[in-house]
């Protein structure tokens, strides 16, 4: 019987949250805070009846340590469930370790002032020590782990899908399947059509920096880096059919090569429409996707910033999108001497997520790990003072989750391998 505070009301929270109330064994209390209170209201009131949760609303800028410090001193909860956006990771960690407090998200960081002079220092150095360039990785919450230690508080880091069960699925796979796991390809696969010429799944505005930033992949200990969706690969999935999914960096790929152990090639691919390449190539050519700031009629915009005020908010995709999402890992490697092969994926349909929480798939996909990652903490499953992500625990009970809260898993012993 625990108390939670959870800081975000967006499409994955929105999800995460419905969940929690499903799990009021678990979850007796939750206070949700966000930067907009109305949203918090809005939720409370369509829950409230519905749920032996109790549920409580607070107003946060979660970017100020204070604030987040005078919240969590006054709810009191035992575990900070960050699903507001990535840029808010350090500021929640920060006063979690002041509080004394668990804390878990479902992203890593990354800074939201691309063009700070002391961090693009900082960062074109780690550019060069790690070999790849992504503005997201996880150097700055890796760095709170002697902190959280000390403090014997954990931090779970990255318990959405991908990151999040795509690295259980490791986890399962090096404990049950394999001795030796030489390849991982992720492949992530949205079947779903919304309708819309142009949207993005969740957050635009991070969406857009992940799709854009060069590809790169983990081969035989070192990063190899490439240009932008130059890799394209064609794959039929189970239940979606015949889809053209690109490599991207993405940040599993950076934990898995340090925790599963002789692991010779680490990828990820997403799939993506030609409609959707060629809006984003126009967007980014006319200068939509830049952070820096602009003057236009006497006031400052970003341009990432405004695009993403034109775009449909995410959390409004779930009505119209049908289809279905297929994520999952393709594993290479041997079993007692011998060559062996597993696929573990979910399929997940985005009508009916609508039906049971009122979102598309890619929130609840991501909102049902979250809820399932507090579980874990909260009962103890997973305990271990320290920062981690989710391969570092027992994969067990957490897959056991995944079954029973609505994203069941299934082995193929023989897929289709990626070239
Ligand atoms: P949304 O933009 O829908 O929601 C973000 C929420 O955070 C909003 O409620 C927003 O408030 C709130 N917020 C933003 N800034 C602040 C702040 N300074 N203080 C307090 N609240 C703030 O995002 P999503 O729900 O789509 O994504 C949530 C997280 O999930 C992101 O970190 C994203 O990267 C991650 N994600 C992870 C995936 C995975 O598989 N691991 C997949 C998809 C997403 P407001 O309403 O005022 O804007």
């Amino acid at each position: 019987m625990s108390k939670v505070l959870i800081i975000g009301c967006g499409g994955v929270a929105s999800v995460a949250i419905h969940k929690c109330c499903q799990n009021s064994d678990v979850f007796e209390e939750i206070c949700i805070a966000s930067r907009t209170k109305s949203k918090c209201d809005a939720l409370k009131e369509k829950l409230e009846g519905t749920t032996k949760t109790k549920i409580t609303t607070r107003q946060v800028d979660a970017d100020k340590v204070d604030e987040l410090i005078a919240l969590i001193r006054e709810v009191q909860p035992d575990l900070v469930m960050n699903i507001a956006l990535p840029y808010q990771d350090l500021t929640i960690m920060d006063a979690c370790l002041a509080c004394g407090v668990n804390y878990m998200d479902t992203a890593n960081y990354e800074p939201e002032d691309l063009n700070d002079p002391e961090w693009r220092a900082q960062y074109e150095k780690r550019c060069k020590e790690q070999g790849f360039s992504a503005y997201f990785d996880y150097s700055y919450q890796w760095a709170y782990k002697e902190k959280f230690e000390k403090a014997g508080l954990t931090a779970l880091l990255g318990s959405g899908f991908d990151p999040g069960v795509t690295q259980a699925y490791c986890a399962y796979a090096q404990k049950h399947l394999f001795d030796q796991i030489d390849t991982i390809d992720i492949l992530d696969c949205n079947g779903g059509d919304h309708g819309y010429p142009f949207a993005t799944n969740f957050n635009p505005e991070i969406n857009l920096r992940e799709v854009s930033a060069p590809g790169s992949y983990w081969e035989n200990g070192h990063w190899v880096e490439i240009p932008a969706m130059s890799i394209k690969r064609e794959y039929n999935f189970d239940q979606v059919g015949q889809k053209d999914m690109y490599l991207l960096h993405h940040e599993e790929i950076e934990s898995l090569a340090k925790n599963i152990p002789g692991v010779q090639r680490i990828r990820f691919f997403m799939t993506f429409g030609q409609s959707y390449l060629t809006h984003m190539k126009c967007l980014e050519n006319v200068g939509m996707l830049s952070t820096e700031p602009i003057e236009f009629e006497g006031q400052q915009i970003v341009p990432i910033q405004f695009l993403k005020a034109l775009l449909p908010d995410p959390a409004t995709l779930g009505p119209r999108t049908v289809g279905k999402t297929n994520i999952g890992c393709i594993f290479t490697g041997k079993k007692d001497g011998q060559q062996k092969t597993a696929y573990i994926y979910n399929v997940c349909d985005h009508q009916e997520c609508y039906a049971e929480v009122g979102s598309q798939a890619i929130s609840y996909t991501t909102g049902v790990p979250a809820m399932i990652g507090a579980m874990m903490l909260l009962t103890g499953k997973w305990n271990k003072p320290g920062v981690y992500t989710v391969e570092e625990f027992d994969p067990d009970p957490y897959m056991d989750a995944l079954n029973q809260w609505g994203l069941p898993w299934q082995i193929c012993d023989h897929p289709a391998l990626v070239d």
